[in-house]
C-alpha cells in the first residue's frame, strides 16, 4: 500500500503545475501540504509548518507514509487549482516571491496566501490605498540607533515625522522611491531600505519594524503607488509590463577598494552598492549618503569594465576597471569570486539598452551637492 501511495505521489510531482513550487517556482518540489494540496521546496515546507497544522499539514513527498485519501486529494486540487483560489485576486503590484529572495518576502507571501487569504479576500489588502500612515523604527542619519518615526503616504507623497513633530522632516514624491528589503546588511530580517533623490544626490533611510507584515505592507504600498503613476504616465503599456520596473534589488553590493583618479593614488575601502544604472559608494553601509555616484550608461557611448588596471596603476588584491566617457575607475574586490560577480553584474548594466527614465537620472544627478560629492556624467539626452 505505502509503496504504491509512494509511486503515485512521485508521479504527480513530476506533472506539469506540481514540478515547480507553488509558493517561489522552485524546480522540483520534495514537500506537499496535503490540506491546502500544493508542492512546495523545502524552504517554503518550513514556512508552511510554522503556520501551524490547522493552517497546513506538511508532508515529505519521499520520507513520509501516503495515504489514499491525501494522495486523492493532492490529484484533486494540485498547484495550479490551488493557485487559482490562494491567488484570485492577487492585486498586480504585490510582490511574488522567487527562490533565494529575502525570507521576510517569502514568509508574509505564504501567510498572505494561506493564514490571512488576502488574495482572496479583497478587504483584507490593506496596502493598496492612497493614504497610509504608521510607525516603523527608523535609522538616525549620523549613528546607528533607530526611533520610532510616524511615516505617512498621501497624495503619491511619501512623509516622515520627527519627535513629536507636526511637520514632515522630509516629503519625497513616490515616483522618485526605490524601496528593497535588506535584511543582511541591515542585520534585522524585516531590514527596508529606501533610496531617494533629494537636490540632486541619492539619500537612504533605513527602517525596520518588529512585524514582519507591517514591512511587507509598506513595501507593496509603495509598489502599488508607483504601479499607478506608471499606468497613468504610460497609459498604452500594460501593469505586466510595468511590474518588473517597480522597485530595483540592488544588483550587487559589498565591499571594494577604490583608487583616486591619478597613478600611484592609495586605495581605499568603500561600500559599494549597483542600483539599477547607478553604482554609489559609501563609507560604510548604512550610510545616509553615498560619497559619490558613478552612472552606467551603455557599452556604445564608451563604457566598460574590464579585469586588471590600466597601465601605469597600482595593483591591489583582484583590481578591475570600469571606464566611462570622464573617467576610469580602479576597483579592486577582496577575492576573485567577487571580482567575477562584479565585473559580470556592471556589464549586464552596460549591455541594457537606455531607458527614457534613464536620461532624467542622469540630469537629476548632474546637479551635485558641493563639496561632498564627487561624480561621472555622461550626456546621452
Ligand atoms: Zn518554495
Amino acid at each position: 500500500m505505502g509503496d504504491r501511495n509512494g509511486r503515485r505521489i512521485s508521479e504527480l510531482v513530476k506533472k506539469s503545475g506540481n514540478n515547480q513550487c507553488a509558493d517561489c517556482g522552485y524546480d522540483n518540489p520534495e514537500w506537499a501540504s496535503f490540506n491546502i494540496g500544493v508542492f512546495v521546496c523545502t524552504t517554503c515546507a518550513t514556512w508552511h509548518r510554522s503556520l501551524g497544522t490547522h493552517v497546513s499539514k506538511v508532508k515529505s513527498l519521499k520520507l513520509d507514509r501516503w495515504d489514499d485519501e491525501q494522495v486523492e486529494g493532492m490529484e484533486l486540487i494540485g498547484n495550479v487549482k490551488a493557485k487559482e483560489k490562494y491567488e484570485a485576486h492577487r492585486p498586480a503590484c504585490y510582490r511574488v516571491p522567487r527562490h533565494g529572495d529575502p525570507q521576510v518576502l517569502l514568509e508574509q507571501w505564504i501567510r498572505a496566501k494561506y493564514e490571512r487569504e488576502e488574495f482572496i479576500h479583497v478587504d483584507k489588502q490593506t496596502y493598496v490605498r492612497n493614504h497610509i500612515e504608521g510607525i516603523l523604527m527608523k535609522k538616525t542619519s549620523n549613528d546607528n540607533k533607530y526611533y520610532p518615526r510616524k511615516f505617512e503616504i498621501a497624495d503619491s507623497v511619501l512623509k516622515y515625522y520627527g519627535h513629536n513633530s507636526k511637520e514632515p522632516k522630509a516629503s519625497i514624491p513616490i515616483a522618485n522611491v526605490n524601496v528593497c528589503l535588506a535584511p543582511i546588511k541591515m542585520k534585522h530580517d524585516t531590514g527596508m531600505q529606501l533610496t531617494y533623490l533629494s537636490d540632486g544626490s541619492t539619500r537612504h533611510i533605513y527602517v525596520y519594524h518588529e512585524s514582519g507584515e507591517t514591512i511587507i505592507h509598506w513595501y507593496n504600498a509603495i509598489r502599488n503607488i508607483k504601479l499607478n503613476l506608471l499606468m497613468v504616465a504610460y497609459p498604452s503599456v500594460s501593469a505586466e509590463e510595468v511590474i518588473p520596473y517597480l522597485t530595483n534589488d540592488f544588483a550587487a553590493e559589498g565591499w571594494l577598494s577604490k583608487t583616486g583618479p591619478r597613478e600611484g593614488d592609495a586605495y581605499r575601502k568603500r561600500w559599494f552598492t549597483l542600483d539599477d544604472r547607478k553604482l554609489m559608494y559609501h563609507d560604510s553601509p548604512l550610510d545616509a549618503y553615498p560619497k559619490g555616484e558613478i552612472f552606467l550608461g551603455h557599452k556604445d557611448n564608451n563604457y566598460s569594465v574590464k579585469e586588471g588596471v590600466p597601465r601605469g596603476h597600482k595593483e591591489q588584491d583582484f583590481p578591475f576597471s570600469l571606464y566611462t566617457p570622464t573617467r576610469n575607475f580602479v576597483l579592486s574586490a577582496p577575492t576573485s569570486e567577487d571580482r567575477i560577480r562584479w565585473v559580470a553584474a556592471v556589464e549586464a548594466v552596460l549591455e541594457r539598452p537606455l531607458r527614457p527614465q534613464d536620461n532624467q537620472m542622469a540630469v537629476n544627478l548632474v546637479r551635485k551637492r558641493p563639496g561632498k560629492f564627487s561624480l561621472d556624467i555622461f550626456s546621452i539626452g
